[in-house]
């Protein structure tokens, strides 16, 4: 790159069409504690940090995403759950995160009931898709930090998905559970998101002085090649540690290495998009 990509410029210019209004990238897989919500907070700050207009999107009822950047949610402010639930549209619900073109879409408690709300509702699996129609020209790129599990919640971001950033923990039994996401993307594909594809696998906590994480890394990569991001996220305390104080690494430990990790897999994100698009043109060509 020759010089500091400007908002929306490391697409938008190269690769009319799909990617023109946005990309929305939910960071999925239903196990808990494989880096979705640390990745999401940190590839968002990354992502703003080098000029992207982004929208974090928090849609796991724990809320550690709006947490882990220092966002109280007051009694009368509007929530993930509002816009799911009563059409409320997103830019009445979003804040400002501190990191200047990040905004983020804060989540409660209260999303747990959001499934059961949508039950009966009309097109419940598209509610998300529909609520990020305007948005997505608003912001380059939309993260959506989804829950662990496969439930309504992860099936209206995968509806609303252009593809999909999947965490992968360095550790025994990685790869468990990823069939059964794939099998929900098929579903998704042949239902409801004939595009969704994935975007990239992300190495999480990986540990270079133990042998199991190399062991894991290269079972991924024998697993699925070019569709792993080069980037690994290491191990570290300070990554741990940063939500206590409601801050990003990349701004509560600027110089760590899990910081620069992150900064290197947003350039790659970005780097991703047009190769993205030209693959997605080229099959519609055909
Ligand atoms: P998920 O959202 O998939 O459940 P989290 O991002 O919340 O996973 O991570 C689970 C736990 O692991 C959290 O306590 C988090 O701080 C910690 N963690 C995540 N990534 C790393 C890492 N690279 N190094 C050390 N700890 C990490
Ligand atoms: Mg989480």
């Amino acid at each position: 790159m020759t010089s500091e990509p400007g908002p929306g410029q490391a697409f938008s210019t190269a690769s009319p069409g799909r990617f023109e209004d946005g990309v929305v990238l939910p960071v999925v897989n239903q196990k808990g504690g494989v880096g979705k919500t640390t990745t999401a907070i940190s590839l968002a700050t990354a992502l703003a940090d080098a000029g992207e207009r982004v929208l974090l999107l928090d849609l796991d009822p724990q809320g550690n995403a709006t947490s882990g950047l220092g966002i109280a949610v007051e009694e009368d402010q509007p929530t993930t759950y509002d816009v799911l639930v009563d059409d409320l549209p997103v830019d009445q619900a979003t804040v400002p995160s501190g990191t200047p073109g990040l905004d983020v879409l804060p989540a409660t408690v209260d999303l747990a009931g959001a499934e059961i709300h949508l039950v009966g509702a009309m097109s419940r699996e598209r509610r998300l898709k529909r609520a990020l129609r305007a948005p997505r020209s608003q912001y380059s790129i939309t993260l959506l930090d989804c829950p662990p599990s496969l439930g309504l919640l992860t099936v209206n971001a995968l509806s609303a998905a252009d593809a999909l950033i999947v965490p992968i923990q360095c550790e025994y039994y990685a790869l468990e559970g990823l069939g059964a996401l794939h099998r929900n993307v098929q579903l998704v594909k042949d239902e409801l998101n004939p595009g969704l594809q994935v975007f990239g696998y992300l190495l999480t906590m990986h540990d270079g002085r133990t042998r199991l994480s190399e062991q894991v890394e290269a079972e991924v990569r024998r697993h699925f090649g070019e569709e792993v991001f080069s980037t690994r996220i290491p191990r570290s305390v300070r990554l741990a540690e940063a939500p206590s104080y409601g801050q990003s690494i990349t701004v509560f430990d600027p110089s760590s290495r899990a910081a620069v990790a992150y900064h290197r897999l947003a350039r790659e994100v970005i780097a991703r998009l047009p190769a993205q698009h030209a693959m997605e043109a080229s099959h519609e060509s055909t």
